[in-house]
């Protein structure tokens, strides 16, 4: 038994010459919520891509309970159960509703499972049931999000990554796009936050990082953050 989901150790990532991670250290423990904090171009995509494999550490190493993932493929990284949903909301915007969530799962081998996978989707997120023949690019922002996150669902995840679900979203959709993670999340999914909106995020996760240029600059449980005099002048506008 692993009770630690991921672990980064002293992580390194160029893009060309430009550093942009410079030696990430963080531990997200299995059944929690841990949030990436950071203002624009801090690296909290780029830690992201690196953990899920689309970009490759230059140094560091990445554990997956327990193993070492920092030179597995992308591909290879999914079907361990890590699966990263990207910001932007990169659905097929052509399909179904439907036919997004089949697809998520298509490496379910078995149909029933797939089916029952759909199913918990659609009571997670009753908008998507009764709109799973609309066409996914005519969906709004909200919608998007929610088969991004539904998709992901269907793979029943060990890991899941979620880069700024909140992003562009009017508040009362990023409420419900939060209740739903926190549904998430009680029902045993473990999950890496990364969110500008400091404030929603916070009262979401159990801890959090504060990356700034590269480099972690502050972490703690997610209540002591909130009360930080340096987040809540830096982050959350206060
Ligand atoms: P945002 O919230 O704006 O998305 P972020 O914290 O996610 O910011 P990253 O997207 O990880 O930040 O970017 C970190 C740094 O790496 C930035 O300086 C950015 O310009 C740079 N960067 C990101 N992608 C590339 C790339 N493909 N090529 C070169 N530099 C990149």
């Amino acid at each position: 038994m692993n009770d630690l989901a991921l672990v980064l150790q002293n992580v390194e990532t160029f893009y060309g010459k430009i550093h942009a991670l410079k030696g990430v250290s963080l531990e997200v423990p299995k059944g929690k919520i841990v949030t990436l904090l950071g203002s624009n171009g801090a690296g909290k995509t780029t830690t992201l891509k690196t953990i899920s494999g689309l970009i490759q550490a230059s140094a560091g190493k990445i554990e997956f309970y327990g193993r070492d993932i920092s030179k597995e493929k992308a591909h290879k990284i999914v079907s361990m159960g890590l699966i990263h949903v990207p910001e932007g909301r990169r659905i097929f915007k052509d399909l179904a509703v439907k036919e997004n969530l089949e697809l998520g799962g298509f490496t379910l081998k078995d149909e029933s499972l797939r089916r029952k996978r759909i199913e918990h989707v659609f009571e997670m997120f009753p908008r998507l049931k009764d709109r799973q023949k609309q066409i996914g690019g005519t969906l709004s922002g909200g919608e998007q999000q929610m088969l991004a996150i539904g998709r992901a669902m269907m793979t029943d995840p060990k890991l899941l990554l979620l880069d700024e679900p909140s992003m562009g979203l009017a508040p009362l959709i990023v409420q419900d796009i939060m209740r739903i993670i926190k549904q998430l999340n009680s029902e045993g999914t473990t999950i890496l936050l990364v969110e500008q909106n400091a404030k929603i995020a916070l009262k979401l996760a159990d801890y959090g990082y504060v990356l700034e240029t590269g480099e972690l600059v502050m972490e703690g449980d997610s209540t002591e953050l909130r009360q930080d005099e340096r987040i809540t002048k830096a982050y959350l506008g206060e």
